[in-house]
């Protein structure tokens, strides 16, 4: 029987595409790959996470999302140790690899979380500033929590808290498009309960409260941006556009301060007659 001897051909590894010389017609990888693909075999990766790691050693190579360090992809004791992470854990489709120690140094917090307060904590350190807190989404996320704040649940059937649930049934009367409830839901996620406008937390019980949330069209009319902030601040933006808005009460607190002269400009979405009373 002829037997076939396999000569060394060169080829393209499977999984990030670099040309390499196969001694076997059973090589597919390079060896980091090789070493990656077992690996993502013993875990538990969705076939969409897999395929973004792949989107993802195909465009930077073995090195870390966070940091730009080569990783170390046989020594498991080692911190610069390859790992799989999640930039943000609530798309569980999207991984990129990382470097053991800064896995951990992020655990919990979101890729852009981990950026600003590694930012804040440095800027502290060395310039001493106060550290502005944020809300982290992840904090008290935890298997069945809220699916918004991570808070516990208000039922077995809701995929909210007690809060965020009232905050949905409002959002439902007010007959708001399904794109206009996901962009305040993605708001929320990311920044809590604070006045778009301000940064200020907003109350979310007493609707007598100068502070209670509602809902403020951005730019009057237009249907599609919708923002939260307090019942005062509503009140005071009335027609305004945001732009307006900020410009007189800028226009406003120069006067106060310093009494300069308000400065006119044509308003976009003012349409009120004038009553006499
Ligand atoms: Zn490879
Ligand atoms: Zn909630």
């Amino acid at each position: 029987m002829a037997h076939h001897k396999w000569h060394p051909v060169s080829k393209d590894c499977k999984f990030c595409g670099k040309q390499i010389i196969a001694k076997h017609v059973l090589e597919l990888y390079c060896r980091p790959c090789f070493h990656l693909v077992c690996r993502m075999q013993a875990s538990k990766l969705s076939p969409k996470a897999r395929k973004s790691i792949q989107r993802y050693v195909r465009k930077y190579g073995h090195i870390c999302a966070y940091s730009g360090v080569t990783l170390e992809l046989n020594d498991f004791a080692s911190p610069w140790y390859c790992d799989f992470s999640y930039p943000d854990r609530r798309n569980r489709d999207k991984m990129v690899l990382a470097a053991a120690l800064f896995c951990v140094m992020k655990a919990g917090l979101t890729q852009d979380e981990f950026k600003y307060y590694v930012i804040q904590l440095h800027d502290h350190r060395t310039k001493h500033t106060k550290i502005k807190k944020r809300p982290i989404i992840h904090w008290r996320l935890s298997e069945g929590g809220c699916c918004i704040c991570g808070g516990s649940k208000f039922s077995k059937h809701s995929p909210f808290c007690a809060i965020c649930s009232h905050i949905a049934h409002r959002m439902k009367v007010k007959r708001f498009s399904i794109h206009a409830i996901k962009a305040v839901w993605d708001y929320i996620r990311k920044f809590g309960y604070m006045c778009y406008y301000t940064g200020m937390p907003l109350e979310l019980k007493d609707i007598h409260d100068p502070w209670y949330l509602v809902f403020d069209h951005a730019n009057p009319r237009e249907s599609e941006k919708i923002v939260i902030t307090s019942s005062l601040v509503n009140k005071m933006k009335m027609d305004l556009t945001e732009s307006e808005f900020w410009f007189f009460l800028g226009q406003l607190a120069d006067h106060f301060r310093n009494v300069t002269p308000v400065k006119k400009r044509k308003l976009k979405y003012w349409s009120r007659q004038y009553e006499p009373s």
